[in-house]
């Protein structure tokens, strides 16, 4: 298990060691999705895009 800083809260999101480029991780502290951008060294992510979910009322 890995963790990288969450950019709205520097809170600890924990990443799986078998994660993929793509997969998407949660903060635990404010919920924000985030989609991982780069794994290896170090992890990149960036914020997760509700591609195919449409959450319009
Ligand atoms: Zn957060």
């Amino acid at each position: 298990m890995r963790k990288v800083n969450c950019p709205e809260c520097d809170g600890e999101i924990k990443v799986p060691d078998d994660a993929v480029k793509g997969e998407i991780v949660a903060c635990p502290d404010c919920g924000a999705n985030y989609e991982i951008e780069e794994i290896g060294k170090e992890i990149k992510i960036k914020p997760a895009e509700s591609v195919g979910e449409d959450w319009g009322e």
